[in-house]
């Protein structure tokens, strides 16, 4: 069993006979193939995987979360975005090629070419296959809504006591609606 500090390597197959549970967090710059992700290198990975044997075929697995948050380029503003990326992790292991061909549909394979395997390979892998294929600002910080201060003017004390005062919103939403 592992908590907090995640392992450098994991033993797959043994961790799966045993039902074991990879849990912790690391950062992005522990992953080298998210290093593209300049303003992301300090962010937390939050990992949670539990490895086990599948009841049905006995087929050695490993399932559940790797999750971050990614500065990404908003496609419609080119402003930065924060992107919350959370792996939905559901894999078999697999030893060979041929196991591969023949795996349950339900599972993607993970090749385990080594008995200890880099669990940080596992990880990039899983978060760049969940990254969303296009970042957007749910609201882009160039379309304010009406009323609101235009940038540069209101300092940041204010738009943030805008945001916790629920009444102040609503005052905003009335003024606009006139
Ligand atoms: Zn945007």
């Amino acid at each position: 069993m592992f908590s907090g500090q995640l392992p450098h390597y994991v033993e797959p197959r043994k961790l799966a006979d045993q039902g074991g549970l990879i849990s912790g967090q690391t950062t992005v710059s522990a992953l080298p193939r998210l290093s593209e992700f300049e303003h992301s290198q300090s962010q937390p990975v939050q990992v949670a995987l539990t490895f086990e044997r599948d009841a049905d075929e006995g087929q050695r697995i490993v399932h559940g979360t790797v999750s971050t948050e990614l500065v990404m380029t908003c496609q419609r503003c080119l402003e930065p975005v924060s992107c919350v990326v959370t792996a939905q992790v559901h894999l078999a292991l697999v030893w060979s090629e041929d196991e591969i061909q023949a795996l349950p549909e339900r599972y993607d394979p993970w090749l385990v070419t080594e008995e200890k395997m880099p669990l940080a390979t596992l990880l990039e892998e899983e978060l760049l296959l969940a990254l969303p294929l296009v970042a957007t600002h749910e609201q882009c910080p160039t379309r304010l809504p009406e009323g609101a201060e235009p940038e540069g003017g209101a300092s940041d004390e204010t738009s943030a006591e805008k945001a916790d005062n629920p009444f102040a919103v609503l005052a905003s939403l009335k003024g606009s609606q006139k």
